[in-house]
């Protein structure tokens, strides 16, 4: 079906564009995207620690949304923008018609890439951990961190005891899933941190040899599988666990604050309500005090003129005795 012939009809046919070991195909209207991810395929193509791919690979673009998940088949994850099936040296990727949650397509590649790569030098030796971790670490996607930073599972569930155990997290849901990608992208940093020169190209070289990823850890970092792990949990935790606090912390007081506001308008109306009564009654304590001092004033007219005031002339009516409005 992702053979060029074989792909159905959609605002013209199908093409197909091809430099070094890379084929694309995509449709018209992804062409310039095509081409693009091509150009920056070819340019950067050897990934950390693995000796150059040669493995010929082919990249599907897929024009919308269904036909992204007829080629992916229903395996693939609802939130995926691309997915490698390693066996078939293929990829396929939401073209330009893609949400934005689909991410930096030119990222998306060359992470779908780096599964290809390092699929075609160890096989199937590497657990699901390590084959996202190693993704994301190529593809630096350092924003990955982030993620940890403001994590809620990080505090409510502290971090997994082993980085096998994140298995299912990568099938559960986009929130668990980023949680999981995160913590695998950080574990495989810090192991290619563990030889500052050499990276991770030594250990994968034992990792072949010896086809146990304990062996190879022993050889390349003199450290245990289970020791890195251990390491791993208690500087995962020193760096995160406390920005995780904090940023649930201000979840929490965000929260509250939506709370508390309706509470507030309440007892702000109350407040207003009490306000307009206290105003009416000033208002009728400063009628009176002005009638009184109206009452005192024409008083004391009254008795300062030595002749009483002339009377009003007929026909007009004499000053209202409230107030004017
Ligand atoms: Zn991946």
């Amino acid at each position: 079906m992702l053979a060029p012939a074989a792909l159905p009809a959609q605002a013209g046919a199908a093409q197909r564009l091809d430099r070094g070991r890379f084929t694309f195909v995509a449709f018209p209207k992804d062409l310039p995207l095509a081409r693009s991810l091509l150009d920056a395929a070819a340019q950067n193509d050897t990934f950390p620690g693995l000796a150059r791919p040669v493995a010929h690979v082919l990249v599907a673009i897929a024009p919308d949304a269904q036909r992204f998940r007829e080629w992916t088949g229903p395996g693939a994850p609802d939130w995926g923008a691309a997915i490698a099936i390693p066996d078939q040296h293929r990829i396929v990727m939401q073209g330009s018609a893609a949400g934005s949650d689909a991410g930096d397509p030119r990222a998306v590649l060359r992470h779908e890439l780096a599964h290809l790569a390092l699929h075609e030098a160890l096989g199937d030796l590497p657990p699901r951990w390590f084959d996202e971790g190693y993704a994301g670490y190529a593809a630096g996607e350092w924003d990955r961190s982030d993620v940890l930073a403001a994590s809620v599972g990080l505090v409510m569930h502290g971090i997994p005891s082993s980085l096998d155990s994140l298995e299912d997290d990568f099938h559960g849901g986009a929130s668990r899933a980023s949680g999981a990608y995160a913590l695998a992208y950080r574990a495989v940093s810090d192991i290619a941190a563990l030889d500052q020169r050499r990276g991770l190209s030594l250990f994968f070289e034992y990792w072949k040899q010896t086809g146990s990823m304990d062996r190879a850890m022993r050889q390349a970092f003199g450290i245990t599988q289970s020791g890195f792990e251990a390491e791993w949990r208690t500087r995962t935790m020193r760096r995160y666990g406390a920005l995780a606090v904090a940023a649930n912390l201000t979840v929490l007081f965000a929260l509250l604050a939506f709370l508390l506001v309706p509470l507030l308008w309440v007892r702000r109306r109350r407040d207003n309500r009490r306000m307009a009564v206290l105003r009416a009654v000033e208002a009728a304590n400063d009628r009176a005090a002005r009638s009184s001092a109206l009452d005192a004033l024409l008083a004391s007219a009254l008795k300062t003129p030595a002749s009483p005031p002339p009377p009003p002339p007929p026909g007009t009516r004499s000053a209202p005795a409230d107030e004017e409005h």
